[in-house]
């Protein structure tokens, strides 16, 4: 991936999640948050080790050194809000479907089970982070991480992603976190771009 790192466009109008999450939340939350990270990783990345090298690499390189920690913080953050951008749509929410369905039967036991664990994740993050829905060693699990750190830098599959930083719901629902994370759960998860994610996994696993 060529450096300097750009904002990828967001892959839906702005407005295309109200009122779940209002035009206002994406316009600060992806124009200033999100574009914040990837510029201030260009030019703490310009002229070092990590110039010319991938998202990712620079976040497994980076992942667990304080000495990096400005580094790791931002191309986490940048890889993040992308994932996370692809993790919700307009219309979706509701059950999985296909084999993604059957795979959350076998890990949670039902829909509705994954959807509580899920959501008790995004909500007892203690502070700024995030909730994921991972494949590992081809089973599903629910994890949650603080500030930048991500599934990827601990070796994880993320299937599915939910920002639960504040600036990702103040604006829309002050302090009622539950509130937020049960409307995106219902109303925007993109399970295509989950079984997307699933399935890239296992072509690689079988590689
Ligand atoms: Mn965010």
């Amino acid at each position: 991936m060529a450096q300097p790192f750009k904002l990828p466009p967001l892959p839906f109008a702005e407005d295309a999640l109200a009122p779940v999450i209002s035009a206002q939340t994406i316009g600060f939350h992806y124009g200033k948050h999100h574009k914040t990270y990837v510029d201030t990783l260009n030019k703490l990345v310009a002229g070092t080790q990590f110039e010319g090298q991938s998202l990712e690499a620079i976040i497994k390189a980076t992942a667990g050194k304080t000495d990096k920690s400005g580094i790791f913080n931002n191309a986490a953050q940048a890889w993040n809000h992308t994932f996370y951008w692809n993790s919700l749509t307009p219309k979706g929410g509701g059950a999985a479907r296909g084999k993604l369905a059957q795979k959350i039967d076998a890990a949670f036991g039902s829909y509705d089970k994954f959807k509580s664990e899920f959501a008790d994740a995004a909500v007892t993050q203690f502070g700024s982070g995030w909730a994921w829905l991972v494949a590992d060693a081809g089973t599903l699990k629910v994890v949650k991480t603080g500030n930048a750190e991500d599934a990827i830098a601990k070796g994880l599959t993320p299937l599915l992603t939910i920002d639960v930083w504040e600036h990702a719901y103040y604006l829309d629902y002050q302090n009622r976190r539950p509130d937020h994370v049960k409307a995106v759960i219902d109303k925007l998860l993109n399970w295509d771009f989950a079984a997307e994610n699933l399935e890239k996994a296992q072509s690689v696993a079988m590689a």
